[in-house]
């Protein structure tokens, strides 16, 4: 019995920890646990998970949708209270779950307790929307009839979640399932689980019920497979690969289950010749690299003027060649390692095959070993002169490797932009606000940036891409209301009067 999470200070030795089902901490039935190891030394044990199977989500899917009965019916004000409750308790802890982030993933400190404090943003917004109006009132045909719209919750959720943003993606999942009033099971990826455990582990604190939070940490065939199948479970939220993706999307046409997907992206950043050039470079380089490229918003082609690609390429080949890459947990690292070793030799293997193509590798390219050879390092890398129909120019790397494809006019990079069956997140660099304009109306993409980065996320606005990058519902702000619940209509007549 693995009675509560025990905390990061709680000794040195590795823990064990389990699952967490209808309010109590408890290893998988079976017994079985995974290991989790730090990505920038495969020496060290982070912690032993459940290694979960179909009795383990069968109850969490029970407990969920025992928990639906009661948990649908309670004031929007009370998990609003909840949602709070739980953002002071993670805030008190940002220091620790970062640090924890940062060993379990990878990137860097600064970026750990980053989006810890993000996780927090979220509770808190979804707090407040909780208690935003959920319907409207409509004029009717009849002028002694209320009519007017609800919202209400679907029932059991299944939340999905990838590796990349261990704590803000449930975070933007969860918060907003339970604000709306429905239960959760949630499978974490099988890289993150301590990370999902300590955000599970505030809103429990906070006080929710049993079984309106369920946590089920294992391997996808034996935890995603049956969750996704349940009958029960009538809404996936699903952040991840394009490939799984497709697979759950088939899954739930079949049985009817409403579905959203976040899925990958080929962001492209656009550099005009009026750009300056300086602020482009730093944008595109954070966009490229942080988090060591492993955003589904990363900046993976930069497509630049011809007039002013060398020069740009230059800068980029300097800021990227002088990035730290190392340990990050240490202060003055800028790049930490991929999220295992099969990642970084995927990504070296890519990078490999794209030296063998036209496009000309500039800085990087490859595995890191030396100091480093204990971790899933790969250099920070730069190719220029990428064919925009190469696998390099089309193929979602998820990784620390940005192409430069030179055009000649904004309808070309436009073209070139658009040219790939992603649709995520897209930037421009100009200083020429017609242009600007433009790009943002013919850009095939759900974000858009003038002047910034491809990546980063607010909470109060939409999220999601277009085309292949998302199942065109989005996730943050108002629009997760749209997907955690369901309309009714309400024609209210009085009885005839007598
Ligand atoms: P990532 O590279 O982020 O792990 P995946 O798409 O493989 O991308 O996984 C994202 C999440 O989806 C993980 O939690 C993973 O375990 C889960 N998953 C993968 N395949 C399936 C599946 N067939 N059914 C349900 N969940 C799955």
């Amino acid at each position: 019995m693995v009675a509560s999470p025990p905390r990061s200070d709680a000794g040195t030795d590795v823990e064990t920890f389990g699952n967490y089902i209808n309010d109590e901490w408890r290893p998988a039935a079976s017994g079985a646990t995974m290991e989790n190891r730090n990505p920038a030394n495969r020496d060290e044990v982070i912690g032993h998970f459940a290694a979960s199977g179909q009795e383990d989500v069968e109850a969490a899917i029970a407990a969920a949708d025992e928990a639906y009965r009661t948990w649908r019916l309670s004031s929007p004000i009370t998990r609003a209270n909840i949602l709070h409750k739980a953002a002071n308790i993670l805030e008190s802890r940002i220091p620790d779950v970062g640090r924890e982030l940062t060993r379990e993933e990878g990137k860097t400190l600064k970026e750990g307790i980053g989006e810890t404090t993000r996780a927090v943003q979220i509770l808190r917004y979804f707090a407040g929307e909780a208690q935003q109006p959920s319907g409207e009132h409509y004029p009717s045909a009849n002028p002694n009839t209320l009519l007017y719209t609800t919202r209400e919750p679907l029932g059991v959720v299944a939340v999905i979640t990838p590796w990349n943003f261990p704590i803000a993606i449930p975070a933007w999942k969860i918060a907003p399932a339970l604000a709306f009033g429905n239960t959760v099971v949630f499978k974490p990826a099988s890289n993150t689980p301590l990370t999902a455990l300590r955000f599970v582990e505030a809103l429990a604190e906070a006080g929710l019920p049993a079984g309106v939070l369920n946590l089920v940490t294992g391997s996808a065939s034996k935890v995603g497979d049956p969750l996704v199948q349940d009958p029960r479970v009538v809404a996936i939220s699903f952040t991840g690969s394009t490939e799984t993706g497709a697979e759950l999307r088939q899954t739930a046409a079949k049985r009817g289950a409403k579905i959203q997907l976040e899925l990958g992206g080929k962001n492209p950043a656009i550099v005009l010749a009026d750009a300056d050039l300086e602020h482009a470079v730093g944008q595109v380089v954070a966009g490229a690299m942080m988090s060591t490229g492993q955003k589904c918003t990363a900046t993976s082609r930069a497509i630049v003027d011809r007039r002013i690609a060398d020069r740009f390429t230059e800068l980029l080949a300097d800021r990227i060649g002088g990035l730290k890459v190392g340990d990050p947990l240490a202060a003055e690292t800028q790049i930490g390692p991929l999220i295992d070793d099969r990642a970084a030799d995927r990504v070296a293997s890519e990078v490999d095959a794209a030296k063998k193509t036209s496009a000309e590798l500039l800085v990087g390219g490859g595995r890191l070993g030396g100091a480093l050879e204990r971790g899933a390092f790969v250099a920070p890398t730069l190719f220029t002169g990428v064919e925009p129909e190469s696998r390099l120019g089309q193929h979602e790397l998820f990784g620390p490797v940005l192409g430069v494809i030179p055009v000649d006019s904004m309808e070309e990079a436009i073209a070139v932009a658009n040219q790939v069956k992603f649709g995520l997140s897209a930037s421009i660099f100009t200083r020429d606000l017609g242009r600007a304009l433009t790009f943002a109306r013919e850009i095939e993409a759900g974000i858009v940036h003038v002047n910034s980065e491809t990546a980063g996320a607010e909470p109060q606005v939409p999220f999601g891409g277009m085309k292949g990058s998302s199942s065109y519902s989005r996730e943050q702000g108002k629009a997760s209301r749209e997907f955690f619940t369901q309309v009714k209509t309400v024609y209210m007549d009085p009885p005839p009067s007598a």
